[in-house]
């Protein structure tokens, strides 16, 4: 199972990819996770990124692509992953089209988890995730224990979140398309309960 998830920030996108993971036990593979901890590891690479991520915007394809073609090297992504949040750019795709042909694994399915902005806006500046438990809460829908250590991303502030709403609708602009070419794009309505968004990307991709 090689599949990529695209979808905006706060659409549920990191959720559905741990439960896809799971279900067909490969491993999800998210760049912002990967730089979330360089970045806290105080890597060189991680202080690089970090001066893109806390401004909202796009680390260079290079330092990405590097991580991507190593993390897709290992033993546990040889029979599949989940892709979560790369690739953002066509250049992007584009090496993962190269590395993906060199590794003789094509994708089974690019996802596009749809949700309106508004939304979108509410669920990102009311998400909390638990420092201990790197659980992730929401203020109004999904309440933390009075005993969590709650964390706010930096990146979850409101003026953040709008530009990298945006950096998101630029980026689908070019994205959507190339996939929609190859006949590898799906769409899922983003709305709804996790495990019903789980089963509508199943249906979609003819897996369930
Ligand atoms: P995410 O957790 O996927 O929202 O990523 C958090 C931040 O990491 C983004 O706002 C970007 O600054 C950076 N980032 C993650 N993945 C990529 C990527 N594929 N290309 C460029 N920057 C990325």
């Amino acid at each position: 199972m090689r599949i990529i998830l695209l979808g905006a920030p706060a659409s549920g996108k990191g959720t559905q990819a741990d439960k896809l993971g799971a279900r067909f036990g490969v491993p999800k593979v998210s760049t912002g996770d990967m730089l979330r901890a360089a970045l806290k590891a105080g890597t060189p690479l991680g202080k690089e990124a970090e001066k893109y991520m806390s401004a909202g915007g796009l680390v260079p394809d290079s330092v990405v692509i590097g991580l991507v073609e190593e993390r897709l090297g290992e033993a546990d992504a040889r029979t599949g992953f989940i892709l979560d949040g790369f690739p953002r750019t066509v250049p992007q795709a584009e090496a993962l089209s190269a590395l993906l042909q060199r590794l003789g694994t094509p994708l089974d399915g690019v996802v596009q988890i749809d949700v309106d902005r508004e939304l979108l806006m509410e669920r990102a500046t009311l998400r909390r995730t638990d420092k201990r438990s790197g659980q992730i809460y929401h203020l109004k829908y999904n309440p933390p224990p009075p005993d969590a250590e709650l964390e706010h991303r930096a990146d979850d502030r409101e003026e953040t979140v709008k530009k990298r709403l945006d950096a998101y609708d630029a980026m689908t602009a070019a994205l959507l398309p190339h996939y929609q070419r190859l006949g590898l794009l799906k769409r899922v309505d983003g709305v709804g309960e996790p495990a019903q968004i789980t089963g509508r990307i199943l249906s979609a991709l003819g897996k369930n």
